[in-house]
C-alpha cells in the first residue's frame, strides 16, 4: 500500500511518465507514493552530473493528481564525500517530502556495473561499498533514509548473483547503522534485489540488527523505472516490517509518519 521509492522521466534513466506511474500506483492498489528522481554525482567531482532542474519537477509533479492515491515529492540524491552543498542547495530551492541517500557510485563506477566488479572478488566488491557507504554517510546530514544498503549485490556482475549477509560483515555494517540512528535517519527496505540476488537490499538479518540497535525508520521503495514494476514486492516487505517492527514509515514535509502494521 505504500512504495516510497520511484523514478519517472524526470529521472534520467525512467520510461514512465508521472503521469503513467502514478496509474499504474492507483492500478496496484498503493494508498501513497513518493517520486524520488535522481540527483547523482559520480564520486569524481569531475564527471557531470546527472539530475533534474527544479522547473522540470515542478511541471512534472506540482498539478500530479490521482484519485485515492497521494503524492509525495522527493529525490534521490546519490552521496559521495563531496556533494553536500550541492544537497543543501537543492532543498533551499523548493520544499520535498522525502530524500533517500544512497550510494551510486564507488571510486569513479557505478557498482553496479562490470568497470567496478573488474578484478574484484564478490567479497572485495561489498566490502568496498560498505567502507565507502560509511564514509558518505559520516559525512551527510541532509537525507531522511538510506537507500538500498547492500545495492552492489544485485548487479549482473556478481557472480554469485547472492547478496551480503549481515553476520558477514557485521562490523561495518553495524557502524553504517549506529552512524544513522545517532543523526536520527532511516533505513530503506528496496525491493528491486528480489528479481536480482533474491533478497531485499538490504535483507532482513540487517533489519533485524538496525532495531535492535535502536533504529526506528523504516521505509519500502520498489525503485521502479517502469510502470509495471511500481509496488512490485511492496507487500512482501511490509510483511516483513510487520513481523519485526510492526509498523512501516512513509514521509511529509520531511517528517516521518508511523503507519501500524
Ligand atoms: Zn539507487
Ligand atoms: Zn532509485
Amino acid at each position: 500500500m505504500f512504495d516510497f521509492h520511484l523514478h519517472s522521466t524526470v529521472s534520467f534513466d525512467g520510461s514512465g511518465t508521472p503521469q503513467q506511474m502514478v496509474d499504474a500506483a492507483a492500478r496496484a492498489g498503493l494508498k501513497e507514493i513518493c517520486f524520488t528522481d535522481h540527483v547523482d554525482y559520480n564520486s569524481d567531482p569531475n564527471v557531470a552530473p546527472r539530475l533534474f532542474t527544479v522547473e522540470d519537477y515542478h511541471a512534472a509533479y506540482d498539478d500530479l493528481r490521482a484519485d485515492g492515491v497521494i503524492i509525495r515529492r522527493g529525490f534521490e540524491f546519490g552521496l559521495t564525500r563531496w556533494n553536500q552543498p550541492h544537497l543543501a542547495a537543492l532543498l533551499a530551492q523548493r520544499p520535498f517530502d522525502f530524500v533517500i541517500g544512497s550510494l551510486h557510485f564507488v571510486d569513479g563506477f557505478d557498482p553496479y556495473d562490470l568497470d567496478f566488479w573488474n578484478g574484484k572478488t564478490p567479497k572485495q566488491a561489498f566490502t568496498r561499498c560498505f567502507d565507502e557507504t560509511l564514509e558518505c554517510v559520516r559525512r551527510h546530514r541532509d537525507f531522511d533514509v538510506l537507500g538500498h544498503l547492500t545495492y552492489v549485490c544485485k548487479s549482473e556482475h556478481n557472480p554469485t548473483h547472492e547478496a551480503a549477509l549481515y553476520r558477514d560483515y557485521r562490523e561495518v555494517s553495524d557502524e553504517i547503522m549506529k552512524v544513522l540512528i545517532a543523526n536520527g535517519k532511516g533505513m530503506e527496505i528496496n525491493t528491486s534485489g528480489i528479481d536480482r540476488c533474491n533478497a531485499f537490499l538490504p535483507s532482513a538479518d540487517y533489519l533485524r540488527r538496525f532495531k535492535e540497535l535502536g533504529g526506528e525508520i523504516v521505509t519500502v521503495g520498489s525503485d521502479a523505472h517502469a510502470p509495471g514494476r511500481v509496488g512490485q514486492y511492496t507487500a512482501e516487505a511490509l510483511e516483513l516490517l510487520r513481523d519485526i517492527f510492526g509498523y512501516v514509515c512513509t514521509f511529509a514535509d520531511r517528517k516521518p509518519v508511523f503507519h501500524k502494521l
